[in-house]
């Protein structure tokens, strides 16, 4: 991968970029059909990017034709799978050349630091399509063990057209999760980034078009939520929905097909995340910095942060402690400096609903240990403090609700059962994780919290190989490894009688 320089070269470089601005519907790079833009704003200054195509209905019509007629044409779903290896590969190969040009976009766009999208971002994303492309010709459909009469096979076919709606907190990433398995399941996608981050998807579609991905298979509609969103939910030529994003629109999602045409719905939506620190935990410092960075990493924007953190009484203040220590000690800087830890928040209506959670905590009685204000003001962009509080009840709407900023809320606990009991207080269940020494009370609480994952002993573990989605009001479906591929095919029976 491109290495990390310096702030003065991340600069020069970053105003050296052309940013590809157009719709990519059936090849093509296009103005939307009204001439329509929008604005891209960069949260790290507060100063316009870009202007970018904002497509609308009508463009989504234009573009759901593309993909229908590619996946009728069988261009890519009928293509041998070792060729269609190939080109994915390949398309990889040319994100990884370019990562840096990449990551860039994505922090331009979002303000996470120059260092997590080089070193987190750009390479998982990369490892994603290889490892979806490397599966293309290693998994085998089924014939079922039935009478000896008849051959029953049961083979995996491709939905159709999948329109993949992401948010924009790990732009680049939440694409590949969502895209790799889709498209080398043969279907023809459509990708509707966030509007504040449109640009990272604009230019790998240029990828796409330089890999060999064949025209009309890959779309790319920047545009809003309300509008193009909607319309993509609502097409009765779409088969498939790829949704990551907020609860609420999630639940959009299925309405909209409800009252179209039944396509399937896959959700990936919000959390409110325990971490749990038992007072045996085997490191509790360690599990005092995994914590921290748990709701620090990615400036809080993580739908897996670990926001609630709920530790055994008697261990409390060792963990605020060292997590107060290593808030104060975070550099909250200019995204494009390799040395900041935390960057701006997405834009000035996140920051200030965050601002207002932050409020809304003290006013319950919760108590601020560390952060809570805004910071570097003057730089015209949207920072925040790492904030944590204490003495935080559960009810309260800072452990219930999803800030999607860098704020933590402290609950402590007596015993496992009570921990499990208040880790399952939510209408979410995405993510959680335990520290202690005893395998019977780790598995006591790996089997009692209703979440996609219950780590042990880290917070996040896992990498592509590993299923990733929620329960309850997190969402359907799982993102990354093979599963994934369960939500972009359908299964198709076929008994063949034999004389
Ligand atoms: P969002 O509103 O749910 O947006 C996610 C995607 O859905 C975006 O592409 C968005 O387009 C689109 N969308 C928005 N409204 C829509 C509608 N009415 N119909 C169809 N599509 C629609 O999330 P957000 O605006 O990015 O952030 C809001 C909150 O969502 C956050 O504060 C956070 O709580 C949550 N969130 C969760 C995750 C996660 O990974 N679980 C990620 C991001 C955000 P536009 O960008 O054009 O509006
Ligand atoms: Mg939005």
């Amino acid at each position: 991968m491109n290495s990390l320089t310096t702030y003065e070269d991340n600069l020069a470089y970053s105003k050296s970029l052309r940013f590809g601005t157009q719709a990519f519907i059936g090849g093509k790079f296009v103005n939307s059909l009204s001439g329509k833009t929008f604005e891209t704003v960069s949260p790290i200054s507060g100063k316009v990017i870009a202007s970018v195509a904002e497509t609308d209905k009508e463009d989504v019509d234009l573009a759901v034709a593309a993909a229908r007629k590619a996946f009728d044409t069988g261009v890519w779903r009928n293509m041998a799978p070792a060729r269609r290896k190939a080109i994915m590969l390949k398309w990889a190969d040319l994100m990884e050349k370019n990562a840096r040009e990449l990551a860039l976009l994505d922090v331009l766009d979002m303000g996470k630091p120059i260092k997590d999208a080089l070193t987190i971002d750009l390479p998982g994303s990369v490892n994603c399509y290889r490892w979806y492309a490397e599966a293309i010709d290693k998994i085998y459909d089924e014939i079922c063990p039935s009478d000896p009469g008849r051959m029953v096979l049961v083979m995996r076919e491709p939905l159709g057209v999948v329109a993949c709606v992401v948010p924009w907190n790990f732009p680049m990433m939440m694409t590949s999760w969502k895209v790799a398995p889709a498209l080398i399941t043969g279907n023809s996608i459509i990708l509707k980034p966030a509007e504040q981050s449109p640009l990272s998807a604009i230019r790998i579609a240029e990828l796409a078009a330089e890999a060999g991905i064949p025209e009309g298979v890959f779309n790319v509609l920047p545009g809003y939520g309300p509008t193009t969103g909607q319309a993509l939910g609502r097409h009765p030529d779409v088969d498939c929905i790829a949704f990551t994003g907020s609860t609420e629109v999630g639940k959009l999602f299925m309405k909209y097909s409800a009252e179209s045409n039944m396509k399937a719905v896959n959700l990936e939506c919000g959390g409110k995340s325990p971490h749990i620190i038992m007072s045996d935990a085997p490191d509790v410092n360690a599990a005092a910095t995994a914590a921290a960075w748990a709701v620090f990493f990615n400036q809080g924007q993580a739908c897996n942060a670990g926001t609630r953190l709920l530790v055994e009484a008697s261990v409390k203040d060792q963990v605020l402690e060292k997590i107060v220590s290593i808030g104060q000690s975070i550099t909250v800087g200019d995204p494009l400096d390799p040395a900041s830890q935390m960057g701006a928040v997405v834009d000035d209506t996140q920051m200030n609903r965050i601002l207002g959670y932050i409020d809304d905590g003290k006013a319950a009685g919760a108590k601020i240990v560390l952060g809570g204000e805004r910071r570097r003001e003057e730089s015209g962009g949207f920072y925040i403090a790492p904030t944590v509080f204490d003495g935080v009840d559960n009810g309260m709407r800072i452990a219930q609700e999803e800030i999607f900023g860098p704020v933590m809320s402290t609950i402590s606990f007596k015993d496992t059962d009570e921990a499990i009991r208040i880790a399952n207080d939510t209408v979410y269940g995405l993510y959680a994780a335990v520290w202690t020494k005893d395998i019977n009370k780790a598995f006591k609480v790996v089997r009692g919290v209703r979440a996609g994952a219950v780590n042990v002993n880290t917070y996040s573990g896992g990498d592509i190989t590993t299923p990733f989605g929620g329960f309850k009001q997190s969402g359907q479906g799982r993102d990354k490894s093979l599963h994934a591929m369960e939500k972009y095919t359908a299964l198709k029976a076929s008994c063949i009688v034999l004389s």
